[in-house]
């Protein structure tokens, strides 16, 4: 087979081609000039070869360009084996070659895990970052995780449904971003805090198992399990009581774990309550796992329930002294109902303090993992709800009366959860910090990876909207 007519194909086939011409394409990993003979070996997302060159091939090559080279596969001798490459038993003996992209030095190292470089750098050059074989494994890890949670629901009659990214504030106790319009200027859209009204709404359409892989936006202090911009797996189901949906989310745990091959602790998930819980770590979020756990890379989930609906407003938080017009806000989700038994109390809203919610977090190693409860589906529960955060029957209108109309035209009873995939793939894959698990993260100022934002816009923009900035200082 001549040059022209053979196909690429990829590095780790080159094991069963012995003997065999092949194309192979990819980035030039490391150089070793020895004189006469020159060997590089090339990288492609299979894994690594080493190519032999001899006559002056492939010395002009530099480091992690991108190359085509066309050559024998040759088994290696003996004493030449390299049994810490998985194509160790081979080489390519290269009799032609093409450079695709021609790479000038590189600006960071890419060889180690990368964790000594600072993180400006590393995001600035992201693209270069992510060729590091440990973000290739987290990445394509995030990959398989989202799959086999997609593969389980739709098995189980799950339909996925996007819902609007342009929307109306929903409170889920952070400041919202909000997006200027042009065509209603002075007006704003808010970007989803989470799905959780429409996917409530979609209770009411009649569809009852939804799930989104969600982009959910909130403008909240950084840190490092928590960014601007995360991925969650939100879902809802309607007819559902509060041990059967567990029941259902505990198995589904298990089931994308098991397909991940991820070690469970324990497959009966310890439930406690909040106050049980505080009493005995001192925190609604902990750590089932012993030090040898921990080696072993092991998830140790539980379950936290019985918390209390609302709480007092710390006046420190823009975010909840907005949220709430009284001295009390919601801990968890104002859409979701009290347990049944003090749904009555909640309704004359004289015991405030003692109302518990039917919120169910998923800790697992220290973290929560996902929070979910059952709804209010009664317009009343709803209106309490607000009425117990200080709002009159106008801002609740406001606010909330598509919830409260729908409530009142045949809307069931039901229940969701939200998983954030990148704290849990952070967990899975052993990382520290979320943003190993994004492939284009913010950094902890809030900058964008690579590109420049947020950033400037023009007069003309500014003009278009209405808008004007009030200080010109440049924050950086
Ligand atoms: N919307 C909630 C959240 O984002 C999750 C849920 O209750 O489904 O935390």
């Amino acid at each position: 087979m001549s040059k022209s007519t053979l196909s690429r194909s990829s590095i780790i086939s080159s094991k069963d081609k012995i003997n065999d011409l092949v194309k192979l394409a990819g980035w030039v990993a490391n150089k070793r000039d020895h004189g006469k003979v020159t060997f590089i070996d090339l990288r492609d997302e299979t894994g690594l070869i080493q190519c032999v060159g001899i006559n002056n091939k492939l010395k002009d090559l530099t480091i992690e360009s991108v190359v085509e080279v066309f050559g024998k596969i040759n088994k290696r001798p003996e004493s030449l084996i390299n049994q810490e490459l998985e194509t160790g038993e081979i080489e390519l003996f290269v009799e032609d070659y093409q450079i695709l992209n021609k790479s000038s030095e590189l600006p960071i190292s890419i060889e180690d895990d990368g964790l000594n470089i600072n993180e400006e750098s590393r995001l600035q050059y992201r693209y270069l970052d992510l060729r590091r074989s440990r973000l290739q494994k987290n990445l394509r890890l995030k990959s398989k995780l989202i799959n086999a949670f997609r593969k389980e629901l739709l098995d189980q009659d799950f339909v996925e449904i996007e819902t609007p990214m342009l929307t109306k504030s929903t409170k889920e106790g952070a400041r919202d971003f909000i997006v200027p319009s042009r065509l209603q200027t002075g007006k704003f859209y808010a970007l989803p805090q989470s799905p959780q009204q429409y996917k409530q709404l979609l209770m009411a359409a009649g569809f009852e198992k939804y799930f989104q892989l969600a982009r959910c936006i909130r403008d909240e202090d950084l840190r490092a399990d928590r960014g601007f911009e995360f991925t969650q797996l939100d879902l809802e189901m309607s007819f559902v009581d509060q041990p059967t949906i567990m029941n259902f989310l505990t198995n589904l745990v298990i089931k994308v774990c098991q397909e991940l091959g991820v070690k469970i602790k324990d497959e009966n998930f310890p439930i406690f309550d909040y106050q049980e819980a505080l009493t005995k770590f001192g925190a609604d979020k902990f750590d089932l796992r012993s030090p040898e756990d921990k080696k072993e890379g092991v998830l140790a989930f539980a379950w936290v329930i019985n918390f209390p609906f609302f709480k007092k407003v710390d006046k420190n938080d823009r975010a909840e002294a907005s949220d709430s017009k009284s001295a009390w806000t919601f801990t968890h989700n104002p859409f979701s109902s009290p347990i049944p038994e003090h749904i009555a109390a909640h309704l004359e809203g004289n015991q405030t303090e003692k109302i518990i919610a039917s919120q169910y977090d998923l800790v697992c190693n220290g973290f929560e993992v996902a929070g979910g409860s059952l709804r209010a589906h009664q317009a009343e529960v709803l209106r309490a709800t607000f009425r117990t955060m200080g709002y009159s029957d106008e801002q609740i209108e406001e606010n909330v009366g598509h919830m409260l109309k729908a409530f009142s035209l045949g809307t069931p009873p039901h229940g969701g959860i939200a998983f954030g995939i990148d704290r849990l793939l952070m967990l899975m894959a052993g990382e520290d910090n979320l943003r190993e698990t994004m492939a284009f993260p913010m950094t902890a100022g809030g900058r964008t990876s690579v590109m420049d934002a947020p950033s400037a816009v023009s007069d003309e923009q500014l003009a278009e909207l209405k808008l004007s900035v009030a200080s010109n200082k440049k924050s950086s």
